[in-house]
Formats: structure tokens, sequence, C-alpha cells
């Protein structure tokens, strides 16, 4: 019989792995670096929301993790990120570019505002095209690197949130196609993670649902898979599987965790 080297790895996913995680003072980016350092991965989060951020590193433990402020939208913070982890750690494995942001609740195209529209953006495109730049380049003379971006099932439907958050969404599935082609050369896999809607800080905010249950509640009934909701754990544990030696083949790819939502067929009952 052939030996499956996997079976003898040993729990500890990320030993010895190095990642920057952007957008990890909360939701799904808090709780991917939690799972990624329970892995054995050393870190770096890098966010604007300073008080959060420092205390998601201090839980984690300061050896290793390093809260960074970091804007994504502006190259000097995105390099600087990318920086403390070669600095303090010697070298990038994995570049989670998570950070993102979504609009006003239901603005329409024929009311939204150039600057508004913009700012999605520049946040959630422009942010990880310069997160995709920077870990690449660090991460180029080591031949190897995973980075993973996230995205969303408004990366491969309409109509799932505002226009400007599902254009935002399907240009990261763009840029992650493109750098995936670019990159594996370099021995660096890109993918994304392409989430269905769970309750984070974003959407409690999206929605405007004081109560997170209802709001649940509400992911559910939309959803195939109504025995269950989507959780914040299950994008880091996809999360996991995409920046690990076990997803060693595969680029270019979308991981969509949406119970098969977008590719339902309305008619069917
Ligand atoms: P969240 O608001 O809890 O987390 C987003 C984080 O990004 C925050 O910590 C925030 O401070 C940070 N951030 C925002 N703008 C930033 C900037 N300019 N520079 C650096 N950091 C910045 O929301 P979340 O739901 O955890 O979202 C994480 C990612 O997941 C986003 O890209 C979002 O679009 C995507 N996503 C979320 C859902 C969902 O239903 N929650 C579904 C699909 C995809």
């Amino acid at each position: 019989m052939a030996s499956i080297s996997s079976l003898s790895a040993v729990p500890r996913r990320l030993e010895g792995k190095v990642a920057v995680v952007t957008g990890g003072a909360s939701g799904i980016g808090e709780c991917t670096a939690r799972v990624f350092a329970h892995h054995g991965a050393k870190l770096v989060i890098a966010d604007i929301q300073d008080e959060l951020g420092h205390a998601v590193c201090e839980s984690i433990g300061q050896k290793n993790c390093k809260y960074v402020h970091c804007d994504v939208t502006d190259e000097s913070h995105v390099k600087n990120a990318v920086d403390i982890a070669v600095k303090t750690y010697g070298k990038l494995d994995i570049m989670l570019n998570n950070a993102g942001i979504v609009d006003k609740n239901k603005t329409r195209i024929i009311d939204n505002e150039k600057a508004d529209f913009e700012r999605v953006l520049s946040v959630n495109v422009t942010g990880v095209f310069l997160g995709i730049k920077h870990a690449a380049q660090a991460m180029i003379p080591s031949r190897s690197g995973s980075i993973i971006s996230t995205a969303s099932m408004c990366s491969h439907i309409g109509g799932g949130a505002s226009h400007a958050y599902t254009a935002s969404k399907h240009a990261v599935l763009g840029l992650t196609r493109n750098a995936a082609v670019e990159l594996g050369q370099f021995g660096i896999r890109v993918n994304c993670l392409s989430p269905y809607p769970l309750l984070t800080p974003m959407t409690t905010k999206y929605f405007g649902k004081n109560d997170q249950e209802e709001l649940e509640n509400s992911f559910k009934s939309w959803g195939n898979l109504k025995h269950a909701t989507l959780k914040a754990e299950d994008v880091a544990n996809a999360a996991l599987f995409l920046a690990s030696d076990e997803a060693g083949y595969i680029s270019g790819h979308s991981l969509l965790l949406d119970g098969g939502f977008s590719i339902v067929n309305p008619t069917f009952n």
C-alpha cells in the first residue's frame, strides 16, 4: 500500500509558519488568527482598530503575535506589516488579506455617491492588491507561500449585498485568479474564501439588527442548510486548509462556504 504522508502529520498544521492577517482585530480575521496560532503559526495582526488588535495579540501571547496599525489602503502600511513579519520571524509563509468593509445598508446604484463607491473599492480591492503585491515580494525569495483573500459569496452572484460590495468582491476573485497565474512560477499559491453571510460586527451593522439571534435565523432561513449557520470558525478552518501544505496543489481557487446557496436551482422544490 502506498504511504500517505499526511496521516503522519502532527495536528499543529502550521508549525513553523509565519502569517500576516489583515483585519485580524475582529470577526473572521480574529477567529482565523486564533486558529492559525493554535496550529503553531507566528502572527502579525494588521488592522486599524488598535485597541482590539492589541487585545487579540495579548490573548494569543505576545511572543507569537505582533499587532501593527495598518490601513490596507495605504501602501506604506501594508509593506510595513509584511516587513515586520519578516524582521520579527525571519520570513513570510501566509498572507490573509481579510480586511474589508461594506457600505451603507441597501445603497441603490442610482443614488450612490462616487466617493462612497470608491471607498468600498479602496479597502476591499486596493487593499487586497497591496496585500498580494507585498506578500509576494516577501515570498518570492523562498519560492513558496500561500496568499488567501477573503472574498465572498458575492464574488459569484449579484444581489447578495450592495452593488459596490458585489463589484469589489468580484474584483477580489479576479485578482486571485490573475495572481495565481503570475505567481505560480515562484511556488506561491493564491486562493480566496467566499463565505455566505455570517454573524460578525460587519453584518450586525449592515443589517442593522440588534437581535443577533434573529439575524442568524434569517441567515439560516435563506440558506439550503436549514440545520446550521456559517460560523467564523468554519471560515477560519477553510483558511487553515488553504494555508497549510495539505492544499499544496490548490491555486486560483475560490472556496465557497455557502452551503450550496450560489448554485441553487430556484425552481427546485
Ligand atoms: P468585521 O467588521 O468584523 O472585520 C473586518 C475587520 O477589517 C475589522 O477588524 C476592521 O477594523 C478591519 N478593517 C476595516 N477597514 C480596514 C482598513 N482600511 N485597513 C485595515 N483593516 C481594516 O467583519 P468580518 O465579517 O469579519 O469581515 C472580514 C472579511 O470577510 C471582509 O473582507 C468581509 O467582506 C468578508 N466577508 C464577510 C462576510 C460576513 O457575512 N460577515 C461574508 C463574506 C465575506
